[in-house]
């Protein structure tokens, strides 16, 4: 069973997923290229420890124990030790398929290497390793320790046995999982989700009702506790037409061709969450 577990990259769902980990008894071994990343996320991880603890959401002992768990490492060598690692660097396939050469180096031999890319294919990162029948993709949502769904998702040389074991995994972080048995890209959540932004932009674009009313038809008549181009500017208009871009790429599927509402609003610089002017200043 695993005890130890390596987190590669440290930003926001690395931090996230390292604190889920912890909380629920694992050693954690960070690690991320950038100098000072790692104690950044301790930072962070700590403020929301705090904030817990505050709350009375969490004794000052568990929040102590769970800080406790976590250690920042310098370098891959204390990644020899693990039996698990699931990789959290940017969505770059050529540093990601770098990052899985190197795990598979440092790793014990059977060690599982899980990936939280949200839309690169598993089989493709697992041709840089010689465990192709252990890399697996284990999705975790932001922020990692609130939301509870886990996507685990199958490659073509995925073992059923890893499977077994990235679900496990999860389900003993205290989260739920799904399973994603074809290896494509969107897995299920970004595939439902970028339809339905889709179609809520075309809505804004021809008029048909303001963003305010759009988004307050979809919460109130589907029982969404947020609307789509909330969700949207929240997760970053660039990100958004990001994965549309790729989606379409991959797929050559009209559904996810990207409106030009939303590349208009990207090539100005309003990207949502990041600069406060999204959709609702459209
Ligand atoms: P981020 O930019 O916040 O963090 C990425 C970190 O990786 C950075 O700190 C960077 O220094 C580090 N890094 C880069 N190369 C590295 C290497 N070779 N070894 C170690 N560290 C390295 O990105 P993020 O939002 O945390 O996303 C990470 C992954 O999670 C991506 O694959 C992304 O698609 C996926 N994801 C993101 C979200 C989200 O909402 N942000 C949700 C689900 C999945």
């Amino acid at each position: 069973m695993v005890t130890k577990l390596g987190v590669l990259g440290a930003g926001t769902m690395g931090g996230g997923i390292a604190h889920t980990a912890a909380q629920a008894g694992f050693e954690v071994y960070v690690y991320d290229t950038k100098e000072g990343q790692v104690d950044r996320a301790l930072d962070g991880i700590r403020q929301r420890l705090d904030r817990a603890v505050a709350q009375g959401k969490e004794s000052a002992e568990a929040a102590a124990a769970t800080l406790a768990r976590i250690h920042p490492v310098s370098d891959l060598a204390a990644f020899e030790q693990v039996e698990a690692a699931i990789e959290a660097v940017v969505e770059v396939m050529a540093v990601k398929k770098d990052a899985f050469a190197e795990l598979d180096r440092r790793l014990p031999p059977g060690a599982l290497l899980a990936s939280n890319t949200s839309s690169f294919s598993i089989t493709e990162l697992a041709q840089s390793t010689r465990r192709r029948d252990r890399v697996v993709g284990m999705h975790f949502f932001n922020p990692a320790p609130v939301m509870k769904l886990v996507e685990v998702v199958r490659g073509e040389d995925t073992s059923d046995e890893t499977v077994a074991e990235a679900r496990e995994l999860a389900h003993r972080m205290g989260k739920e999982t799904v399973v994603v048995q074809k290896d494509t890209p969107g897995f299920i959540v970004n595939r439902v989700l970028i339809p339905l932004f889709i179609e809520a932009i075309r809505i804004l674009e021809e008029g048909i009702a303001s963003a305010e009313d759009i988004d307050k038809a979809v919460k109130l008549g589907l029982n969404h506790p947020m609307g789509p181009l909330t969700l949207a500017d929240l997760t970053g208009l660039d990100v958004d037409l990001n994965v549309m871009d790729y989606l379409f790429q991959e797929t050559h599927d009209p559904r996810f061709a990207a409106p030009l509402t939303l590349r208009r609003l990207v090539r100005a610089g309003r990207l949502g969450r990041k600069t406060g002017r999204g959709f609702y200043t459209y």
